[in-house]
């Protein structure tokens, strides 16, 4: 029961529903989770069949890491959200950053990476691109100027808009363009996205990668990432390195973020709607120093988020007017929010950021003594509103050391 809209609510519903059965013409809805390990033949003609058809670059399995229709399911949805041709999964969002990387850049390689992408990247960096000859220079995406970092032997310029931790846009068909006139491929982490509010392939980009973990899966219980792209020869390197580094994950994970993507239009909008409210509360609060969320008219981002962004989610930012020592006295008062990273689930979280974390981070201007970022999550606003003004009221009270 495949579609063929072009209405991404559509084929978000229509991916991945289980065919009917032959001999009774019944089916259930959705695709059950197809596990195995061993993909078994009814002859050696269909085993040489399948061969050769994944010789000539199919999507064809003939053993289980790859994975059956649980998984091509979610390619396909993955493909539909991010506008791309070809889609590797990966067990999680960095190790499909990794998979990125490593497809991609060879020894003696250098790439240019925004100095807001995922923290993990520089670990990837530091313990093992480096070790393999790879080097990287990271540039302010909004500040640098590309044409003077380019070296000779430059391959990849790769970003994250917005970053995940101040939500600064990047002008992704301008970095297109510049990636375009120096024959580098332009990645983008584009888990804020998540392919249904923003699509870097559209506006340039060769490679997106997504941490389906995120607003994708949509409940905090699974780990998953995606390399998209639309370029027949990138997807070939991807398509090998993904094989031979044995790339698996489980068809129970594929299943559960089948089952979650159904749902992320209506969350996503309702995450945007909840996290604009906060933001009109919390700018009526003399602790808030300042609220960065590129759907917010006043932030810096907010042209560029209107250009290039059909929604916006749950995430945002808030650098707060008190000291050190209020702040943590303000988290540990919210109620609502867990204490945690990662976000895109159902529920509200917050992290108080470390001053340390952001000193590579040009677009922080370091004018106020603390940062939270908050992910909004489903609750009904007025709780949260509730449960942030009473955290707010305490650390203000508190001492400030
Ligand atoms: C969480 C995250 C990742 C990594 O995803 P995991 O599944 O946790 O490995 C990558 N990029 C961004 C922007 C993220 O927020």
């Amino acid at each position: 029961m495949a579609s063929d809209s072009k209405h991404l609510d559509t084929l978000l519903q229509h991916t991945g529903i289980a065919g009917f059965d032959p001999a009774t013409g019944a089916a259930p809805v959705g695709l059950p989770p197809v596990r195995t390990s061993t993909v078994r033949f009814q002859s050696l003609a269909a085993l040489e069949e399948a061969e050769r058809r994944k010789a000539a670059g199919e999507r064809v399995v003939a053993y289980g890491r790859m994975g059956l229709d649980t998984h091509v399911a979610l390619e396909d949805v993955f493909k539909h959200l991010e506008l791309g041709t070809h889609c590797y999964l990966a067990p999680s969002g960095l190790s499909a950053i990794t998979l990125a990387f490593m497809s991609l850049l060879s020894a003696g390689d250098h790439a240019l990476v925004a100095d807001n992408v995922y923290g993990p990247v520089h670990s990837l960096d530091q313990a093992v691109l480096n070790r393999m000859g790879i080097t990287l220079t990271y540039f302010a995406p909004n500040y640098d100027d590309i044409d003077a970092l380019v070296r000779p032997n430059t391959r990849l310029l790769y970003v994250e808009s917005p970053g995940s931790l101040l939500f600064e846009m990047l002008d992704i068909p301008a970095l297109a363009e510049k990636a375009r006139r120096h024959g580098l491929v332009l990645a983008t982490d584009n888990t804020w996205g998540s392919g249904y509010i923003y699509q870097p392939l559209a506006l340039g980009a060769q490679v997106s990668v997504v941490a389906g973990t995120k607003y994708v899966g949509g409940h905090s219980d699974l780990m998953l990432g995606a390399v998209v792209t639309n370029d027949e020869a990138l997807a070939q390197r991807i398509n090998k390195t993904q094989y031979a580094m044995g790339y698996s994950i489980s068809a129970d994970d594929a299943w559960l973020a089948l089952r979650g993507v159904r749902t992320l239009p209506l969350r996503l909008a309702q995450h945007a709607r909840n996290a604009l409210q906060v933001c009109d509360f919390l700018s009526t609060r003399p602790e808030i120093a300042r609220l960065y969320h590129p759907a917010l008219p006043s932030d810096p981002g907010h042209g560029l988020w209107q250009r290039d962004c059909t929604g916006s989610n749950g995430m945002m930012a808030a650098a707060l007017r008190l000291a050190p020592a209020q702040a943590r006295v303000f988290v540990d008062s919210l109620k609502l929010f867990s204490i945690g990273y990662s976000w895109g689930g159902f529920e509200s979280l917050v992290q108080l950021v470390s001053p340390d974390y952001l000193a590579g981070h040009r677009y922080w201007q370091g004018d106020a003594p603390a940062l939270v970022r908050l992910h909004i999550g489903l609750e009904s606003p007025a709780d949260l509103i509730d449960d942030l003004a009473q955290a707010l009221d305490r650390a203000s009270a508190s001492a400030a050391s």
